[in-house]
């Protein structure tokens, strides 16, 4: 879908700062990889919803971390990452998923990092705000708690319990009794509040040891790579079914290899076609919202991570345009 600005300029003569110049909320805009306004996508840089499907926005929290800071970076680091990919319609899609939604880069939520106790508070607000008016939200991490005020936002817009459709080296349900902000806890406590479903929810890639699954369903890292994509994507499915899915990634799902600038990296991962392919094979599961969490750039070498975070954050819209009610 030509925007109206580009008119009849060749391709590589599109003008620059689309994110601040675009007309229409539909369509891929080529402009200079290397220039403009850097909004995820170069999707226009708004903050007004009306007729928006999908916002994106960052959320840069890293004070949960266990190992390495730097992933309030990542938003950043992600929509800089996105201009390279946001030259072209996506490869091999049935479609490009910018034509069939409009996606809009809100920017960051806002939260007063020297008041600790009140961010997950406030980023469930700065959720529940956008997705109350409508959208769904693919929000860019930021450490990996940053899922749970999330998802209490989609519970809160939604209904529950959500099936989370989780991708990680770790399985994040490490026992709490504390209600701590902490990137490896969340889960356990969206299964014990009840925001999630674990019995309908699945685990994939994880590498790390934790007797008490919590009743969740796993494909570990050497299970993907013992049975291959197609078996992950079919037995996600069926844990998944109908229900309403919240899809969380942990960049650290993928191996060092490919994803080197994260806080709490573990070989033996997935590589970075595995997980695209799982999610490309995945169309027609019912999303309703999506986070890619724990990139950190200070660690990353040649973008390599934050490339492919938002190859991922595109396979997820894409999956959001083929859901089932879509
Ligand atoms: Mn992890
Ligand atoms: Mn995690």
């Amino acid at each position: 879908m030509a925007d109206k600005k580009r008119g009849n300029a060749p391709q590589h003569m599109s003008s620059s700062d689309a994110a601040i110049t675009r007309d229409s909320l539909y369509g891929t805009l080529p402009e200079p990889t290397y220039a403009g306004v850097t909004s995820f996508m170069r999707r226009k840089y708004t903050q007004d919803l009306d007729g928006v499907d999908v916002v994106v926005t960052g959320v840069p929290l890293d004070t949960a971390t266990t190992n390495r800071p730097g992933a309030r970076f990542g938003p950043r680091a992600i929509r800089a990452a996105s201009t390279i990919m946001a030259w072209e319609r996506p490869y091999g899609m049935a479609f490009d998923p910018f034509d069939k939604l409009a996606v809009v880069d809100y920017g960051d939520c806002y939260f007063d990092f020297g008041r600790p106790q009140g961010v997950p508070e406030q980023i469930r607000k700065h959720a529940f705000e956008i997705i109350d008016q409508g959208p769904a939200l693919l929000s860019l991490g930021g450490d990996h708690f940053v899922a749970y005020p999330l998802i209490e936002a989609h519970v809160q817009k939604h209904g529950g319990p959500l099936s989370l459709l989780h991708f990680d080296a770790h399985s994040d349900t490490w026992a709490d009794p504390d209600g701590r902000i902490d990137h490896g806890t969340m889960f356990y406590h969206a299964a014990k509040a009840g925001l999630v479903d674990p019995a309908r929810s699945v685990q994939i890639g994880l590498r790390t040891t934790n007797p008490d699954t919590m009743g969740f369903n796993v494909l570990d890292a050497p299970w993907v790579h013992a049975n291959g994509i197609d078996a992950t994507i079919a037995r996600a499915r069926e844990f998944v079914g109908n229900n309403p899915v919240y899809v969380s990634f942990d960049i650290d799902c993928l191996d060092p290899s490919y994803a080197p600038g994260t806080g709490t990296p573990v070989c033996g991962g997935l590589t970075s076609h595995q997980a695209m392919a799982i999610l490309r094979g995945l169309a027609g599961i019912n999303v309703i919202g999506m986070d890619v969490v724990e990139v950190a750039p200070a660690y990353d070498i040649g973008e390599i991570t934050a490339l492919a975070a938002s190859h991922l954050a595109m396979e997820m819209l894409y999956l959001y345009a083929s859901r089932s009610s879509a």
